[in-house]
């Protein structure tokens, strides 16, 4: 299925494109929402200025850390009368606001507005991006852009991509047609088919800092406290602590989250351990983005029960001290590593896919023998 809209990044795409033109930011909390990225934007900024872009990209790294936005940029860019008229200025930082569209000529209207008939969106029917979508892409391929200037195929979660799509789409990826070009984005690389990977340039994206984040979030007038908590949640992901704070409205209900993950956690030493295991995993199962965001913060609390043990004052989850002292106590560094590399598997499975509940029990069973 082919798509042109997806509003919410362009939303942050138009904060995005205007705030850097304008040097000075009208919505500052939305063109912040790309930070940490500089190497990477001048990586491409280097390949626009040169006219050395490749004819498939791939932007690798963590969800909601910005690849997406990035994409649809480099796309405007691409295509922007503005952009491309603009000269080298020899400044870095006039360079980095000369590379962004101008969001207001006819192509970024549309662009932006997700109705570009040569912006091409592909991103997963159900789980997968099937080899019928590849086939309806390779199919308009054969004709010539309608308008762009250079025509830009983003195929979004491009991991989802079963053998037979991505060996449909190598020989367009490897001879692609004139004035085309790809962008494929992935949280990961490893599940592509390699020789997708090897007919693309890769940029891999890092994730946020703590610091980062925590900014970002106290811009957008959350305080400091319920902030920093956040941050600490979200594993180094911007969109994964908007998630969050749009899901838990207060701190208290933050910590409640939290304490509720290291009880469980605890649990895992009681001898009733994997009955409780298996209540656990059950009411995790209600639904995969908890399951994932749970996850994650298990993933947050087990390095604070590891660090506890050597430096106390630099955990995350400063307002669960108490209890992260009392369960680092009870367990082995060893047995804790062990504890996360099962949490981790489980994961890894469930963003692939993987039956959600299976993923949950087995990690449950593997918890309750350490
Ligand atoms: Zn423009």
């Amino acid at each position: 299925m082919l798509t042109g809209a997806f509003p919410k990044i362009l939303t942050w795409l138009c904060a995005l494109a205007w705030s850097h033109r304008a040097n000075k930011p009208e919505n500052p909390s939305m063109f912040d929402a790309i930070i940490d990225q500089e190497n990477e934007i001048g990586r491409l900024i280097f390949m626009f200025k040169n006219r050395s872009i490749p004819h498939a990209l791939l932007f690798s790294g963590i969800e909601g850390i910005g690849k997406r936005t990035i994409a649809l940029t480099f796309a405007m860019a691409l295509n922007c009368p503005e952009s491309n008229q603009k000269k080298d200025s020899g400044n870095t930082s006039m360079e980095m606001a000369s590379f962004f569209p101008c969001s207001s000529c006819r192509s970024c209207h549309k662009i932006l507005s997700g109705v570009h008939p040569d912006i091409l969106h592909i991103s997963p029917s159900g789980n997968m991006i099937k080899i019928a979508q590849i086939r309806e892409l390779c199919s308009k391929l054969l004709l010539k852009p309608y308008e762009a200037k250079t025509r830009v195929v983003i195929i979004d979660d491009a991991h989802s991509m079963n053998p037979e799509s991505s060996n449909a789409l190598l020989k367009s990826l490897e001879e692609p047609p004139e004035n085309t070009m790809f962008i494929l984005i992935t949280n990961q690389t490893s599940d592509l088919l390699p020789t997708i990977v090897s007919r693309c340039q890769e940029i891999g994206f890092n994730p946020i800092s703590l610091n980062g984040i925590e900014t970002f979030l106290t811009r957008r007038g959350l305080d400091p406290e319920r902030a920093g908590i956040l941050a600490s949640m979200a594993n180094g992901s911007i969109g994964k602590a908007l998630i969050l704070s749009e899901k838990t409205n207060s701190s208290k209900g933050l910590f409640s989250f939290r304490k509720w993950l290291a009880d469980e956690i605890e649990l895992c030493k009681d001898s009733t351990s994997l009955t409780s295991g298996l209540l656990f995993a059950e009411k995790l199962s209600s639904k995969k983005d908890f399951a994932l965001n749970a996850l994650d913060v298990m993933i947050s609390l087990m390095r604070d029960l590891v660090i506890y043990k050597f430096s106390p004052d630099k955990i995350l989850n400063r307002d669960l001290e108490q209890s992260i002292a009392r369960i680092s106590y009870r367990f082995s560094v060893p047995d804790l590593l062990l504890m996360n590399a099962h949490i981790q598997r489980a994961q890894k499975n469930i963003q692939a896919n993987a039956a959600l509940r299976l993923s949950l029990e087995i990690m449950a069973f593997n918890l309750s023998r350490v």
